[in-house]
């Protein structure tokens, strides 16, 4: 057996090295990540952006591709600097040799686009060359000149399949398409859709990560219309997680290393597909085609003496702003009620999926904020709790700060009965700091956790169910209760008031 394994392997490198030098064609297979470094992989080593050393770094952490910029001296030779000066010298002013009197800070002279391109094949078939070409300051028609230069390079270097061609300049990238119509191409400036871009023959949408989350619509068209995704520049977890949520194909990012450690810990990494998700991007009420308001049960106090009364549509209660639900108690009378707050329910409802919620919480004491589910046909005035069951992803109570309860209750396991299947988790900072509070269900088991830490785990005991009611789509339901038969039991702070949970994101995956 080992044998036949050791003479197929001998034969596939035989192969493949045939394959290399008979056609002289090497075999590309792009890495099939989404990382794209930015002006190569410079920041972790202090490495000089834009160098050869840069570059190669990219090519040896395996980064889909590593970005880079082109710009032209006086003397019309292409050399890869992102500013317009270099040590002070305009470079489209300055001829190449008055340039290369200075070093790189790493010692490396100032790159021309050759020798880029040389370093950037050598060894190297997996790793995208993704060339920027920046406008010229001279004239529109100097640009033009440029992007034929360095199209005619990479085709005289017999790179054409390495590279990806981005600009800010729409006409930049329509030329290169003009000289070489299978390019690559993607437009940095965000101002076209993705079916502008697709009737112009423009391969991608490569635009700063926040003109997506004001166009979310423009993911979906993208995916729809065979344009590629690419985002910049992305440094920070928070911005990395929601585009691989989202499946980005291309990420580009001063922190390539970072941005590997969230692709291994995503969902997407365990086979999670995003379903549906609320990132609040946007201000006012929240999205009413997602969130409805629930108040059934105001007048009897939710069963619970709960004290405040939920509105309906009442910014002052419930509002997305700054990139956040707020879901906001406050003092008041009303409606016979001494407080008001809100209780959103999700519109759609899933049976299993794994169910992620970033939240803040309120620390004033009698606040029992509450991210759960419940499921189709519950009614808080028919009466059918818990036997219809009911999964609590996080719920905290402002007198026991820091102390996340996770729980599920069912008709033979609840609350009333005091063995509702429920752990703890004590997280430092739950009330300055966002956390992700995770619910993952299968017909199997329950896990919740709280960021990378699961601490309720409740497998189905194949006994009916009495014991496992989750066999039907759940809804989510947000709420900020104030006092009740929990929330309260040690009075309510009326000095803290108002009293905010604030939601940065609710994102549900699936398997299919
Ligand atoms: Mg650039």
């Amino acid at each position: 057996m080992q044998k036949l394994i050791i003479y197929t392997l001998f034969i596939s490198v035989w192969l493949s090295a045939f394959q290399l030098s008979g056609s002289a064609q090497k075999i590309i297979s792009f890495e099939e990540n989404p990382v794209i470094a930015h002006r190569g992989a410079w920041k972790k080593n202090n490495l000089p952006q834009n160098s050869i050393a840069a570059l190669k770094h990219a090519i040896e952490l395996k980064c889909a591709g590593s970005e880079f910029d082109v710009r032209m001296t006086a003397d019309d030779v292409l050399v890869i600097n992102h500013d317009p000066e270099y040590n002070k010298l305009p470079i489209e002013k300055t001829n190449y040799k008055d340039l290369i009197a200075f070093k790189l800070t790493n010692g490396e002279k100032l790159p021309t686009l050759q020798e880029y391109i040389k370093a950037g094949i050598k060894n190297n078939t997996s790793t995208r060359l993704v060339c920027e070409i920046k406008p010229s300051d001279i004239s529109k028609e100097r640009g033009k000149e440029v992007a034929e230069k360095v199209v005619q390079l990479v085709h005289k270097m017999k790179a054409d399949q390495m590279f990806v061609y981005i600009s800010f300049d729409y006409d930049i990238l329509k030329r290169i398409i003009e000289l070489n119509p299978n390019a690559i191409t993607q437009f940095l400036d965000g101002y076209k859709s993705p079916e502008q871009l697709k009737a112009d023959g423009i391969s991608g949408a490569d635009y700063y990560f926040s003109v997506f989350q004001n166009h979310s619509e423009w993911i979906e068209m993208a995916k729809k219309n065979n344009i590629a995704l690419n985002a910049w520049t992305v440094n920070e977890v928070a911005g990395m997680d929601w585009l691989i949520a989202n499946n980005f194909n291309f990420i580009t990012t001063n922190e390539p290393e970072l941005l590997f450690q969230r692709i291994k810990h995503s969902p997407i990494a365990s086979g999670w597909k995003l379903a549906w998700s609320d990132e609040f991007n946007y201000t006012g009420l929240p999205d009413t085609t997602k969130w409805s308001y629930d108040t059934e049960g105001n007048s009897a106090g939710w069963g619970n003496k709960e004290e405040q009364f939920y509105t309906t549509a009442r910014k002052e209660n419930a509002n997305v702003e700054n990139g956040n639900l707020v879901i906001t108690a406050i003092k008041e009378d009303y409606e016979g009620k001494k407080y008001t707050s809100a209780r959103l329910v999700s519109k759609a409802d899933w049976m299993y999926g794994r169910i992620e919620v970033s939240a803040k919480l309120p620390a004033g004491r009698g606040t029992w904020p509450a991210i759960w589910m419940m499921p189709e046909g519950w009614s808080f005035k028919e009466g059918n709790w818990p036997d219809i069951g009911e999964i609590d992803i996080m719920e905290h109570v402002g007198q026991n700060l820091n102390v996340i309860h996770a729980s599920a209750h069912s008709k033979d396991y609840q609350w009333q009965k005091g063995n509702q299947k429920t752990a703890v988790i004590t997280v430092p900072d739950v009330s300055t700091k966002f956390h992700a509070y995770i619910l993952e269900w299968s017909p199997d088991i329950m896990k919740i956790s709280v960021d990378d830490s699961c601490y309720f785990e409740y497998k189905n005991e194949g006994s009916g169910i009495s014991k496992w009611p989750y066999i039907k789509p759940f809804y989510i339901i947000l709420n900020l209760t104030i006092g009740g038969a929990w929330g309260g039991i040690n009075g309510i702070d009326d000095a803290a008031f108002p009293q905010s949970m604030e939601v940065d994101y609710v994102r549900v995956f699936r398997k299919e």
